[in-house]
């Protein structure tokens, strides 16, 4: 070991802070440099690469080979603005996700200058001490010099996920996950000069497509099939009917442009990802885009206790001695906390009872250790007692212990344990457990260490305090209101989280269960008792997937709270995996969800964040297609009737911007519905068959609307110039009406819905008043008398929409 010490200059102490500074210097941070993202005039560029804007250039050539400059400019401009607005989006979406991987910060464990202390892993250097626990992801490369049945999981580097021990000079790589048992390492490489380091760029993945967007992206994929055929037909009819060849292309591409939702993807990804950054700001950080629609469509959660519904500050309240000193001892030195002043370094049961017994004083060497782990739910440590004898000590669940006592200590003489005692003692247990105190048993033994963990002799109990976290109990009211079930596992004891579960309201008309029980059931026996139970206690975390996977044939989408290693597959296989921020490195890489605060609050905040998205979403999906729909409609009922076309190309484009643009953002910010919270999570689709009536009906009553105006202003006899501006102008406000329609009944004031609105109606009015403007879009301005008719007849959007939501619930 000293070897390795002095080969990197280095003590048992670990590096003097000086010296950590000037080889941080030296060495750089201990960062693996990401592949940097496209520049941006790639991802500019990368816009015109669309079919739509490639015909429209092509239309915009062939109106300038005709000698039609200004249609040719009109389209370019729509190019541009397309190409600009697509630009932005893509923009914000990447700079949001970007943002996002900055709240993630890994975290090591380092001895500087003799003192255990947590770092930021960047600042982590050749030489550095790292104490290495279950759980945590191993921050650089290292070289072993202490390991307690350490094993770890190399599959970032060997692809193949297995449990790999090692010994004491064995090397440990970066980024692989310590599975069990806990050691030291020497820093070795830092950076990209570690294994990882060496391949950084053959591992770093793509985001993949969230599966609501690959819906959106068929839905628009149809649609546009749709588009594409209907416009060649109407390429063809017109051509036959004599129009010109180009103008006839002009409109046959241009209303493509308005009729396809070319843009849903990008205000979707842009939508998820706005809706994960505002999460993040109050603690929920959504590792996957998927998440944020599953959430909202969340039916039950299944939260751990500590530290989840309770603080995880825990104070030892009660106790129970026959041996006060014993139990003191073994307090102190079965132990892994550090007490740095009076803040806890580990776990904090451990610091709890290491305060507890901090007056009491005993120093012995320790030569092994069984770590805790949530299985065996107990720890025991092996120390030198004097020259000839060592000693066992051991901590856990007092159950557990007394099971595995064979004697008792009772200040200082030491008897065997009858059923009496034992009988006494297991009410004790039952006694502190009801006052919702975590329950600590102690136990020793001398000698015997070849089967350390039994025969061992009894010295007392410890009772914490772990109080439930504050706003608690008012989130699991929120949720039954919103049709969520709460579930509690925990690995402690029946009655503690009974008392818990009770006192939070997750314990009402439902039953406990004990990981005993379900380990008997068969799975057709617990399929039916499952929807009862709202307690899992002294459950082991290998029994959540069973409970998880159980959940989930019964029809649920499961978020599922965890924080060890033995946690991992369950949080895989739950709907909406959730990681403590303090949780393990590898809890954290199985979840969907990090919770930075740990709390369980923070998880009902996101479902509501999860469900106001997925409402947002549903609105602009709504608007836009229905505009799609109502443009071909409206173009296709013009053509067949025989009647010029109501729309010419520069009016579709501007449609296309106009309404593409304010309002369907807008909509996309919308606040939650006021009872958002008070309604049953909605499983699945954002196009359910209702959805796709409803736009369907939207767009044909536009499409009647606009063609009888059309028809009645050609009937008096006025110019087709002005029978069509008032004709396209009724297909706008059709538009800026609909997407009020959209708007969420909110406590959050729609303000920025009716300013997008307001600008696009402005906007609308230049283009019929300007005569510049006039002579590009060939409109003119129409009366009072249209302005009447415009606004009657497009009314009919808004009681449409009050019809379908009285009728189509
Ligand atoms: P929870 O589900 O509440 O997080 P844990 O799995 O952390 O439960 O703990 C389960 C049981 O293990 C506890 O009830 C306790 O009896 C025992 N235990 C927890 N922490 C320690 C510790 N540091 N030392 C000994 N026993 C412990
Ligand atoms: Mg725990």
């Amino acid at each position: 070991m000293s070897d390795i010490l002095t080969r990197y200059d280095t003590s048992l102490d670990g590096l003097s802070s000086s010296e950590a500074e000037k080889r941080q210097k030296e060495y750089g941070l201990n960062e693996i440099a990401e592949k940097p993202p496209a520049p941006l005039y790639i991802l500019f560029l990368s816009q015109f690469v669309d079919i739509l804007i490639g015909l429209l250039i092509v239309a915009a050539v062939a109106a300038y080979a005709i000698g039609d400059v200004i249609d040719a400019g009109v389209i370019i401009l729509a190019v541009m603005l397309n190409v600009i607005m697509g630009f932005i989006q893509e923009y914000r979406s990447q700079k949001a996700i970007e943002s996002l991987k900055s709240f993630i910060t890994k975290h090591a464990i380092v001895k500087r200058e003799g003192q255990v202390k947590e770092i930021d892993a960047k600042t982590l250097t050749v030489g550095d001490i790292v104490v290495l626990e279950e759980g945590s992801k191993v921050p650089a490369d290292l070289v072993l010099i202490e390991s307690k049945s350490l094993s770890c999981d190399e599959s970032q580097l060997t692809g193949e996920s297995k449990a790999v021990a090692k010994e004491i000079d064995d090397k440990l790589y970066m980024d692989s996950n310590i599975l069990s048992g806990n050691g030291l390492g020497v820093v070795e490489n830092i950076g990209m000069a570690t294994e990882i380091g060496k391949i950084a760029d053959i591992v770093q993945e793509d985001d993949e497509e969230t599966p609501l967007a690959k819906r959106v992206g068929k839905l628009g994929k149809t649609l546009s099939a749709i588009a594409i055929v209907v416009c060649i037909a109407i390429f063809i009819m017109e051509f036959l009917k004599g129009i010109p060849l180009v103008e006839t292309f002009m409109t046959a591409v241009s209303l493509a442009v308005a009729a396809i939702p070319e843009g849903l993807p990008a205000v979707l990804t842009l939508t998820l990802a706005l809706g994960m950054s505002e999460m993040a700001k109050s603690n929920a950080i959504v590792r996957k885009l998927l998440s944020v629609e599953t959430l909202g469509s969340c039916t039950i959660i299944c939260s751990d206790k500590t530290g989840t519904l309770t603080e995880n500050k825990m104070t030892v309240v009660e106790s129970f001695y026959t041996n006060e000193d014993k139990t003191h001892l073994i307090g102190k030195l079965c132990n892994n906390a550090v007490l740095d002043n009076d803040k806890i370094i580990g776990d904090q049961t451990d610091g709890a009872i290491l305060k507890h017994c901090k007056e009491y004083d005993a120093s012995l060497e320790r030569i092994d250790e069984i770590p805790l782990d949530s299985n065996r739910k107990m720890m025991t440590t092996i120390h030198i007692l004097d020259g000839e004898n060592n000693i066992v000590l051991s901590k856990g669940a007092p159950e557990i212990i007394l099971d595995k006592c064979k004697y008792i200590d009772r200040n200082g003489s030491i008897e065997i344990i009858d059923a009496e005692t034992k009988e006494m003692i297991l009410e004790k247990i039952g006694e502190m457990s009801g006052h919702a105190l975590r329950t600590i048993g102690f136990a020793y033994k001398i000698n015997d260490t070849e089967s350390p963990e039994e025969d061992l002799t009894f010295t007392g109990l410890l009772g914490l305090i772990d109080p439930p976290k504050k706003d608690v109990k008012k989130s699991v009211n929120e949720c039954i209101n919103a049709g969520i079930g709460i579930i509690m596992i925990t690995g402690d004891h029946e009655k503690t989280a009974c008392a818990i579960a009770k006192d939070i309201g997750i314990l009402t008309d439902g039953k406990v269960m004990t990981g005993k029980e379900l380990d008997r059931l068969s799975d057709e026996e617990y399929l039916k008792i499952a929807p009862e139970i709202q307690v899992y206690a002294r459950v082991k975390p290998t029994q959540k997937m069973k409970i998880v996977e159980t959940l989930k044939k019964l029809d649920n989408i499961v978020a599922m709270t965890g924080d060890g290693v033995n946690d991992a597959p369950a949080l895989k296989k739950a709907s909406i995996g959730v990681a403590m921020g303090d949780g393990t490195d590898v809890a954290k890489e199985a979840s969907d969800m990090i919770l930075q605060n740990n709390d369980f609050t923070t998880i009902v905040k996101a479902i509501e964040g999860g469900r106001k998205i997925y409402d947002n979403i549903k609105r602009f999906v709504k608007y836009q297609v229905s505009t799609n729909v109502g443009a071909i409609l409206t173009i296709v009922g013009t053509s067949l009737l025989n009647l010029p076309l109501p729309f010419n190309p520069a009016q579709l484009l501007w449609l296309n911007i106009v309404m593409d643009g304010p309002p369907a953002q807008m909509l996309g910010i919308e606040g939650a519905e006021r009872d958002i919270m008070e309604r049953p999570p909605e499983k699945g689709d954002i196009l359910t068959k209702n959805t796709m009536l409803q736009i369907l009906i939207l767009g044909i009553v536009m499409a009647i609307g606009t063609i009888c105006v059309f028809t009645y202003e050609l009937s008096t006899g006025v110019s087709t110039t002005k029978a069509m501006t008032v004709a396209f102008t009724l297909f706008v406000v059709y538009q800026l009406l609909n997407a009020f329609n959209g708007r969420a009944n909110s406590e959050k004031s729609s303000k920025f819905l009716y300013l997008g609105i307001i600008i696009s109606f402005l906007l609308q009015l230049l283009i019929l008043y300007i005569p510049q403007l006039q002579t590009i879009f060939r409109t003119t301005s129409i009366d009072m008398i249209d302005w009447i008719i415009i606004l009657i007849v497009s009314s009919t959007i808004l009681i449409t929409q009050k019809i379908m939501d009285k009728v189509m619930k």
